[in-house]
């Protein structure tokens, strides 16, 4: 298989997971025989210093032609001391993402076992966890009209949301969910919004169309409570692109830490697949940041991009059985990591690459297999 892929590694600790993310793109294309074509394109702070423009048109063209995406991460501290700069590298982001038309954002949130310590929550709750999050990712207050009046003493920032915008993404948490455990938990805040309010409306429409799976409606206040106290209840979990973004990050307590985090960006053209991090300010540069979310991101762009299951179960194999012989980063070791199996970036990237295998057999040994993360996250 030939395909061309661009790599948009971005800010920060964006630069350091992406590369290793492409070494295992290299490595799978070696031992499978693909023929994987890279080009680089710049986005976030590094596009604004060379051009001006968050995103250049250039990687506009680059990431309109090609097969799938590598992101990284945007975002630098000069922007975040100061929010009056009036370019930012998230216009960069958010610009991509409605350009491609990227609108859906699938998150799944499954604990590697060999994890159950790292997180901060008790194991017993987390055991046997498995969540697939559907946010919305072209709509809701980050696309909304925002500006200031009454001399810039009042500020607005417009929720919005359309019928079809709902509708496209509820589809797609149906069809999940028909694959998975037949449960939708669609997050809103009915009670108060009533953006939320058609978005529920538009959802329960839609579920008619699966009467094979079930519907429940939570309010994002007590969603975030339930997913600390009893993960295990959800299994689709459909929700705006507000209440996504901060539902998200909570759960990646559930998966041990940010840099255990996949996701995939999908819309009506190109995949775009990213770890759900920022640029992570506090570590760039000290080569400790946690390559396996962008390596699992490989993962899903190997299986939902391009149809490679096979290639996208060896990925989540090799992670797999690097983090059973006991391998971590810095924010994945727990008190009973030994120093010496604690790795850098670079070298983490290396060992998951050192157990890349055709071996089929070797590769169905793991418990965590395609059957169980990338399947599910099916949405063909
Ligand atoms: P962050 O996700 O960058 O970091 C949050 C915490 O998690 C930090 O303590 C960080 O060290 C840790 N962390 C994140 N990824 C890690 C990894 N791979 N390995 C080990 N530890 C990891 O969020 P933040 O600190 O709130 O934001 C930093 C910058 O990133 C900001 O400028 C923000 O705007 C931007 N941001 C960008 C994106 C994106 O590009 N998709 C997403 C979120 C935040």
């Amino acid at each position: 298989m030939k395909k061309k892929i661009v790599i948009l590694p971005g800010d920060g600790i964006g630069k350091e997971v992406t590369a290793e993310g492409k070494k295992v793109l290299e490595k799978i294309g070696e031992v499978f025989g693909h023929e994987f074509t890279f080009e680089e394109a710049e986005i976030g702070h590094d596009a604004i210093e060379a051009t001006g423009n968050p995103l250049p048109d250039e990687t506009l063209i680059k990431l309109k032609n090609c097969d799938a995406i590598l992101f990284g991460a945007v975002g630098h501290p000069k922007y975040d001391n100061d929010p009056t700069l009036k370019v930012r590298p998230e216009q960069g982001l958010l610009k991509m993402r409605k350009e491609l038309g990227l609108y859906a954002n699938l998150r799944p949130i499954k604990l590697f076992d060999e994890l159950l310590e790292a997180s901060s929550i008790k194991p017993e709750i987390l055991k046997g966890s498995d969540i697939l999050f559907f946010r919305e990712l072209t709509g809701d207050v980050y696309f909304g009209e925002k500006g200031r009046k009454d001399e810039g003493k009042t500020a607005y920032d417009l929720m919005i949301y359309q019928k079809y915008e709902i509708e496209r993404i509820a589809h797609k948490a149906f069809k999940s969910a028909q694959t998975r455990g037949k449960k939708v938990t669609s997050v809103d805040k009915a009670n108060v919004l009533e953006s939320s309010r058609l978005w529920r409306e538009v959802v329960n429409e839609v579920s008619k169309q699966y009467p094979d799976v079930k519907l429940e409606h939570q309010f994002i206040d007590a969603a975030a409570m339930k997913l600390i106290q009893n993960p295990k209840s959800f299994d689709v979990v459909l929700t705006g692109n507000l209440f996504g973004d901060i539902l998200t990050d909570e759960a990646s307590q559930i998966a041990g830490s940010m840099g255990m985090l996949a996701s995939a960006s999908i819309g009506d053209t190109v995949g775009l697949y990213e770890p759900i991090h920022g640029s992570a300010h506090d570590i760039t540069g000290k080569g400790i940041a946690n390559p396996l979310a962008s390596i699992l991101s490989v993962a899903l762009m190997l299986d939902i991009s391009f149809g490679l299951k096979t290639e996208a179960d060896a990925v989540i194999s090799a992670v797999e059985q690097t983090l059973r012989d006991g391998w971590r980063t810095t924010d994945i070791a727990d008190g009973k990591t030994a120093s010496n199996k604690v790795l850098n970036t670079q070298k983490m990237g290396d060992t998951v690459i050192s157990k890349l295998t055709k071996n089929t057999e070797a590769i169905n040994m793991t418990a965590l297999n395609t059957a169980t993360y990338i399947a599910s996250t099916s949405i063909h």
